[in-house]
């Protein structure tokens, strides 16, 4: 289930033919905890698979799915993520403050607002998660999906 402190990644996976058909997506589930949605993907039996998912889960055990995925010579290519905030539905409620990592959604100590700064933003997708109204969003940049 998604957690509210967790990481959200969007990873681009390509499987050589004789993994195309083996289960090691659906094992970073029962291996380690992560979620993921499939955003696209093209497997055919005995023909290099390309998968486009995004993943949800403690930011360690994601290392560890994406070196088990290596072992299987999956390759991964983690896809540029960026962040944004819609400004119009932001309430500055402060739930993001408390857990950005690098402080790049903070409350500006004058205005009492909650400021973002995507130059500081290490796009983990936390805020995606705990906002209330959903005014954090994370999307690819580099157009593998
Ligand atoms: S959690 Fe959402 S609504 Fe609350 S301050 Fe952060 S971005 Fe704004
Ligand atoms: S603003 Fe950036 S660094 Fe902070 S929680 Fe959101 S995605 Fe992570």
């Amino acid at each position: 289930m998604e957690s509210e402190s967790k990481y959200k990644k969007i990873v681009y996976l390509t499987f050589p033919p004789d993994v195309s058909n083996k289960p090691v997506v659906c094992n970073l589930t029962r291996l380690y905890d992560l979620c993921f949605n499939i955003l696209k993907a093209q497997i055919t039996p005995r023909q290099d698979g390309q998968m486009t998912i995004e993943i949800f889960g403690d930011p360690q055990a994601f290392e560890h799915g994406m070196a088990y995925l290596k072992e299987h010579n999956v390759k991964v290519h983690p896809i540029t993520q960026k962040i944004s905030r819609d400004e119009q539905t932001c309430i500055h409620c402060g739930m993001c403050t408390a857990l950005c990592p690098t402080k790049a959604l903070a409350v500006d100590t004058t205005t009492r607002l909650v400021v973002f700064h995507p130059d500081k933003c290490s796009a983990c997708g936390i805020c995606t998660n705990v906002c209330p109204v959903k005014a954090m969003d994370v999307f690819p940049e580099n157009g593998h999906n």
